[in-house]
């Protein structure tokens, strides 16, 4: 779908996937004008497919879109489109039963031509899918993280909340910094003090307090994850208690020492839910739990997997059927 200047959003088409043609000097290139949104199709018992919560995807795209000075695509366009392009492709949406999907890539780049530095006054928005395998083939794993102290993700005023391409190119030297400590992934702290947890990679993080679970509160600077969200009401199901707040990388430490913390974990929608395991920074390191993945975190990632799949009962609408 095109947007111009004065004419907004028109020409919607469905089209084989072909490499887009672009000229060098598209605004883009140079200045980063992007945003995206991941979402997956999920294959039902009933045979249907389903998506999880697209509007929610939607209106992010569009806080995104705001962020980045970029025109802002109706949630029910953006909708219509994925919905468009699953019927299109449902014979990629794998069987019920795994954890296999079709996974969606809405995006939106600049298409206009020059060197300036402004918003540009013509757009695309393209989705694109995939299928994506289950994340975890071989049973649920947790991850190490190292704790980055050299480098911050987003500072405050800037567009950490945004689902735009430069988030994560300012992520990669960090994640290989990750990677040369021997861990899974890179954990982003706040960008004044350098102490409060704010996310990991490409995954929001929650700390398990017994029967409470506490996700860092969305301070700007870390992404309103959808998984987050809806696990903050999938516990509460439960008989959980979930709750937003500061937890600071001393006080990760101490309560995991004195047993009061007694899990934690990422969630996206890529693996849904991932046990954190060892956790290094420059200061030490320390494993949560004994190692393996905990009894909270296994028990929540089915939860929400099972409303997802269409395997349990989606008591919160969350679910939009496609075909
Ligand atoms: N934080 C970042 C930086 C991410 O890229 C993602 C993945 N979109 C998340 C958190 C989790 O968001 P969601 O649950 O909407 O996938």
């Amino acid at each position: 779908i095109k947007w111009t200047e004065g004419r907004g959003w028109h020409d919607a088409q469905l089209t084989p996937y072909a490499p887009l043609s672009i000229d060098p000097a598209n605004m883009t290139l140079h200045y980063a004008q992007e945003i995206f949104e991941g979402l997956k199709a999920y294959r039902r018992p009933d045979g249907t497919v389903s998506l999880f919560r697209p509007e929610a995807n939607a209106e992010r795209f569009q806080r995104s879109a705001r962020r980045l000075a970029m025109p802002e695509l109706p949630v029910e366009t953006f909708v219509a489109a994925c919905d468009a392009l699953v019927r299109q492709d449902e014979a990629w949406v794998p069987p019920h039963g795994g954890e296999e999907s079709l996974y969606l890539r809405p995006f939106m780049i600049a298409t206009e031509v020059g060197l300036g530095v402004r918003p540009a006054n013509e757009y695309l928005f393209i989705v694109i899918a995939s299928p994506a395998g289950a994340y975890f083939p071989g049973g649920v794993k947790p991850v190490s993280v190292w704790l980055s102290e050299n480098y911050v993700r987003a500072v405050p005023g800037g567009m950490g909340f945004a689902k735009t391409g430069g988030n994560y190119a300012a992520s990669l030297l960090a994640q290989a910094e990750a990677a040369a400590k021997g861990c899974d992934q890179v954990v982003w702290l706040d960008a004044l003090e350098h102490k409060w947890v704010e996310e990991m990679g490409g995954m929001n993080l929650y700390f398990v307090y017994g029967n409470k679970i506490v996700t860092p509160e969305l301070t700007g600077s870390l992404l309103a994850g959808i998984t987050r969200d809806s696990l903050l009401q999938v516990a509460r199901d439960l008989g959980y208690e979930s709750e937003e707040g500061r937890i600071s990388t001393g006080q990760w430490r101490r309560d995991t020492e004195n047993g009061t913390l007694t899990e934690v974990f990422a969630c996206g929608t890529a693996a849904v839910i991932t046990p954190v395991g060892t956790v290094k920074s420059a200061g030490g390191q320390w494993t949560q739990g004994d190692g393996q993945p905990g009894e909270v975190t296994l028990r929540l990632r089915r939860a929400l997997l099972d409303i997802q799949t269409g395997a349990a009962e989606d008591t919160h609408g969350w679910t939009h059927q496609v075909a």
